[in-house]
Parts: structure tokens; C-alpha cells; sequence
């Protein structure tokens, strides 16, 4: 599969007139240039630049630098990294920060074998990384990147070796040395042209090359699969008197590990609600999961095993969104 050889040219040239203005875009020679990259990269990691946005500007706040950063805990960076969900991600960036000023004397290291070794960096964010900061000829391969080659070549995704096709089109594909620029011009044209839903192809400046916009038998896109619903079983324990509920960081979920939750279960028909007073039924999606949650309440005095009391109005320990919206849903019991 080879790809029209102008085709970084068109990309930049079309990036350079259109690009958005974004806070983490900032100079090539810049020294916040490493560390405003690596935390764009780990916001944007399943969330919409929109939404990162103003957690991206309260973080510089706080955090002004990579080494300011590195000199904070856990606690801290979940409670402003509250609400963006994925918290493994936060606890993550505090790891690599911390081996970057540490290991590397705030570098970024100039083997991808190395950059992978950094904790939540995966095969996408390292070659990003590659390019952003030392401008080494790579593509970064995310959704994005994807959809705008698939369509170049009108054939699905999965049917598509995504690294044979660079191999095979280094040549053109490295012939600019702006190699950047082209990694953020590439994810950028796959989200402002050559869309996941209604692709510009009118406006778009390469579509006198596109297999897509040129075919009469255009590729139909596989269906993502959906996750299946999952239904749980969520117990609180409320002490009456003092608007506090039980929580535990003690549970095997698979998701929001570590992270203080009423007791909550697989909803099976061994668990046992008898004593329970059923409160309401509500949908939630923590990560890529959808949940069905029955929700269940009882007053105590007494304490659970592995549980500590929580306000119900207000805590200073970082509370997951999830454990928020059960908060809410129960303050006015009587
Ligand atoms: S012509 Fe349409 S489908 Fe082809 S690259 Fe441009 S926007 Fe995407």
C-alpha cells in the first residue's frame, strides 16, 4: 500500500493554516515544552481535549513545573486529577515525572526502549513523545491516525498493518523535517477533517489522492463493540447521626482499585439484601465498563470491618466521581 508522496507536505500545509491554539503546543525550544507534553499526553489519554482543558491550566497552578511535580504524593494529584476518571493515570504521571527528575535529570530519554519503560507509557504515547520532543521521524498512532490512513487506502482498520504501512512509506512520510509538527498534524487532521462520523472530504486538500472520497465502493467501518452491562450491588452503611457513610478501598472490581467505595458486589443470588432497604437503581460508566447499580442503604453504629466513616457533605480525601453520585443520591435519607 503506498501513500501519495506529498503527503506530509499537504498535511503541514493544511495543519499550518488550521491548527487549534492549544496551551500545550508551546515553542520547540521551549523548557516547559517535556513537561506540559507529558501531561497533555496523559490527560488526553481517553478524554476529549475539551475536557482536559481546564484540568490541564488548574494543574500548571499547582504544578508549575516537571520538578514541582515530582515533589508531590499521590493524595495530592488524585484530588486535582479529580472528575477526569482514569485515575491510574494520575498516579502514573506522578511515577514517570518522578524517574524523569530522578533517572534522567528532567530529560526524556532518547531510546523509545526507554521512554516505555516509564509507567503508563504505552507503544502511542512513546512515539509521541519520540517526536515531540526530539523531533525523531515516527508516527504516533492513535484512533486518529488510524482512521485517516484506513481511509487514504478505503480499507478497514483491522485489516490494515498500520507499522508495515509506515515502513513501506517512510521515505515520503519522513521527508519533512518538521517530524513534530507531522505527528501533531496527523491526529489533528483526523480530528478536525477526516472526522469519525462526517468526514470534510470537500474541504479536505488531499482528496484528489483519497481511496475513499475517490471510490464508488467506499469500506464500511466495523462496529465498535460495545461493553456489555454488568449488574452490581451497592451496600452503604450510614451513620444517622453524624451524616456519615461507611467506605472501604477494600475491593476486587477490577476498576477504581485503591480508591474509597461503599461495599459493592457483582450482583449474584448470593447476595444477601434481605436486610437491606433498597433505595434506587441507576446506570454508570467507570472506564471502558457499563454498570447497572442497585442501590441499597442501613443504618449503623457500627463501623465495618476495613471501613472508615466519611461525611457525606464534604471530605478532604480524594473521592471518586462514582462514590460522589452515591453521596448525592443518599444525603436526604431519613
Ligand atoms: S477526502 Fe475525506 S475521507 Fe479522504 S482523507 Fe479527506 S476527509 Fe478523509
Amino acid at each position: 500500500m503506498h501513500l501519495e508522496n506529498n503527503l506530509s507536505k499537504k498535511i503541514l500545509a493544511w495543519y499550518d493554516n488550521n491548527k487549534r491554539v492549544l496551551p500545550w503546543r508551546v515553542g520547540k525550544k521551549s523548557p516547559k515544552k517535556l513537561y506540559y507534553r507529558l501531561l497533555s499526553e496523559f490527560m488526553l489519554q481517553q478524554t476529549q481535549v475539551k475536557t482536559a482543558l481546564p484540568y490541564f491550566e488548574n494543574f500548571l497552578l499547582h504544578f508549575p513545573d516537571l520538578e514541582s511535580l515530582s515533589r508531590s504524593n499521590e493524595k495530592k494529584i488524585l484530588k486535582l486529577w479529580e472528575g477526569l476518571g482514569y485515575y491510574r493515570r494520575a498516579r502514573n504521571l506522578l511515577a514517570t515525572v518522578k524517574i524523569i527528575v530522578k533517572k534522567y535529570n528532567s530529560k526524556l530519554p532518547k531510546k523509545i526502549i526507554d521512554i516505555k519503560k516509564l509507567p503508563g507509557i504505552g507503544d502511542y504515547t512513546a512515539n509521541a513523545l519520540l517526536a515531540f520532543i526530539h523531533n525523531q521521524p515516527t508516527i504516533a498512532i492513535d484512533g486518529n491516525v488510524k482512521r485517516v490512513f484506513s481511509r487514504i487506502v478505503n480499507k478497514n482498520e483491522n485489516k490494515i498493518d498500520f507499522n508495515k504501512l509506515i515502513e513501506t512509506n517512510k521515505k515520503s512520510l519522513f521527508k519533512t523535517k518538521r517530524h513534530s509538527d507531522f505527528v501533531e498534524a496527523l491526529m489533528e487532521f483526523g480530528a478536525l477533517v477526516c472526522k469519525p462520523k462526517q468526514p470534510e472530504c470537500f474541504i479536505c486538500n488531499i482528496k484528489t489522492t483519497c481511496g475513499y472520497f475517490k471510490s464508488d465502493k467506499k469500506f464500511k467501518q466495523v462496529k465498535k463493540i460495545q461493553p456489555k452491562e454488568k449488574n452490581y450491588n451497592v451496600f452503604c452503611y450510614i451513620h444517622k447521626k453524624t451524616n456519615k457513610i461507611a467506605l472501604t478501598k477494600k475491593h476486587d472490581l477490577g476498576f477504581l482499585n485503591k480508591f474509597y467505595l461503599p461495599l459493592i458486589e457483582e450482583a449474584t443470588t448470593k447476595n444477601k439484601i434481605k436486610n437491606w432497604n433498597f433505595h434506587s437503581n441507576f446506570k454508570n460508566s467507570i472506564s471502558n465498563k457499563k454498570l447497572n447499580i442497585n442501590l441499597y442503604y442501613k443504618f449503623s453504629l457500627k463501623l465495618p470491618l476495613q471501613s472508615e466513616w466519611f461525611s457525606l457533605k464534604g471530605n478532604n480525601e480524594f473521592i471518586p466521581s462514582f462514590t460522589k453520585k452515591i453521596f448525592k443520591q443518599i444525603l436526604n435519607i431519613n
